[in-house]
C-alpha cells in the first residue's frame, strides 16, 4: 500500500489512459498498439520495455477485441519477465559487519536515503556506524551527524577536505572493532561524467576492502554499493546508472522520490539495461518513508 500511494501518479497515467484506449470495443491493430507504446513511454519505462509490452499485446490480441484486464494482465507479465532479477535482497555479510557504500549525484537523495537505512536497521535492533565520507561539503557531514545523533548511530567523520578514503577506512575498522552489524559509508555527490571523481569511487571501494581484510582476514567488502537515483530524473537517471555502475561496481539501486512522480516506470529499464536490482525505494522525506523493492508488488501497484 506504501508502494501504491507512491506510484499514484504513474498509475493514474496508466490506468485512466489504458481504459480510454480499450473503450468502445476497438480491435487491436497497429494504431491501437502505437497508443499502448506511447502511453508506456510516458511512464519513463524506456523504449525497449515499452516495445516489448506493445509487441506482447500484439502477439496475443491482434485483430481481436480486448478488455482492460487483458491489457493489464499482459503488461504485468511482460514487466515481471523483464524485472526478474530485480527483487534482490541486501547482500548481508555472512559474519561480521555488513559494509554498505552509498554513491550518487548531488541532490539525488543520498543523505536522506542513508538516514532511512539507519532507521530501518535500528528498528530491526541492529547497531549501525556511519562513515561521513562526503568530506567535500561541511554541510553534508553536519546533516549526517544530526541523523546519527537522532537515530542513535555511531558516526565517523574526518576533517573538512580530508581524504574520503581515510574516513571510509576508519568507518570500516570501527564496524569490525566495535561489533556493529551495519556500516554505511557516504560519498560526496558527483556526476557520472567526472572521470577523476568516478575513479575515486573505485579507490574508496578498494580501500574499504583493504581495511576489512586488515581487521578480519579473508573478508570481502563492501558488501553493497548502492547507487541512489532520483526517480524524477527520468532518462537522466539511466545515464547515471550506466556511469556509476561501471565506475563504482554498484550492486543495487535506491530509487528515491518515487512519490509524486508519473515516471515510476524508470525502475524497469534500470533493471533491464544494467541488470542492477532496485533494492529500496524512497517514498517521502521522513526516515520511515522507505520500502524494500519487490517486483510483484511494484508490478501490481503500477497497473492497478
Ligand atoms: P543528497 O544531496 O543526495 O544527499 O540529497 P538529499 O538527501 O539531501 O535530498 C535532496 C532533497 O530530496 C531533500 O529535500 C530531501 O528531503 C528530498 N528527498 C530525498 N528522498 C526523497 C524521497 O524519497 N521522496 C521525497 N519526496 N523527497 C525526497
Amino acid at each position: 500500500s506504501k508502494f501504491k500511494t507512491a506510484l499514484k501518479k504513474t498509475v493514474n497515467v496508466l490506468n485512466t489512459d489504458l481504459r480510454d484506449i480499450v473503450k468502445e470495443g476497438r480491435l487491436v491493430d497497429d494504431a491501437f498498439l502505437e497508443e499502448i507504446f506511447a502511453l508506456m513511454i510516458r511512464t519513463d519505462m524506456g523504449v525497449a520495455s515499452a516495445s516489448k509490452i506493445r509487441d506482447d499485446i500484439g502477439k496475443k490480441f491482434r485483430a481481436r477485441k480486448v478488455e482492460f484486464s487483458d491489457l493489464v494482465g499482459s503488461a504485468k507479465e511482460t514487466v515481471r519477465e523483464i524485472m526478474q532479477q530485480g527483487s534482490a535482497d541486501v547482500n548481508f555479510a555472512e559474519s561480521g559487519p555488513t559494509i554498505i557504500m552509498v554513491v550518487g549525484v548531488n541532490g539525488a537523495g543520498k543523505t536522506t536515503s542513508i538516514a532511512k537505512l539507519v532507521y530501518r536497521y535500528k528498528e530491526m535492533g541492529k547497531s549501525v556506524v556511519l562513515g561521513a565520507g562526503d568530506t567535500f561539503r561541511a554541510a553534508a557531514v553536519e546533516q549526517l551527524t544530526v541523523w546519527a545523533n537522532r537515530l542513535n548511530a555511531e558516526i565517523i567523520t574526518g576533517k573538512s577536505g580530508s581524504d574520503p578514503a581515510s574516513v571510509a577506512w576508519q568507518a570500516t575498522e570501527a564496524a569490525y572493532n566495535n561489533d556493529h552489524d551495519i556500516c554505511i559509508i557516504d560519498t560526496a555527490g558527483r556526476l557520472q561524467t567526472q572521470s577523476n571523481l568516478m575513479d575515486e569511487l573505485g579507490r574508496i571501494n578498494r580501500l574499504i576492502n583493504k581495511a576489512a581484510n586488515k581487521v578480519s582476514e579473508g573478508s570481502t567488502a563492501p558488501h553493497e554499493v548502492l547507487l541512489v537515483l532520483d526517480a524524477t530524473a527520468g532518462q537522466n537517471a539511466l545515464s547515471q546508472a550506466k556511469g556509476f555502475s561501471e565506475a563504482a561496481n554498484c550492486t543495487g539501486i535506491v530509487l528515491a522520490k518515487l512519490d509524486g512522480t508519473a515516471k515510476g516506470g524508470v525502475a524497469i529499464p534500470i533493471c533491464q539495461e544494467f541488470g542492477l536490482p532496485v533494492k529500496f525505494i524512497g517514498l517521502g522525506e521522513t526516515p520511515d518513508a522507505f520500502a524494500k523493492f519487490d517486483v510483484d508488488t511494484f508490478v501490481d501497484a503500477l497497473f492497478d
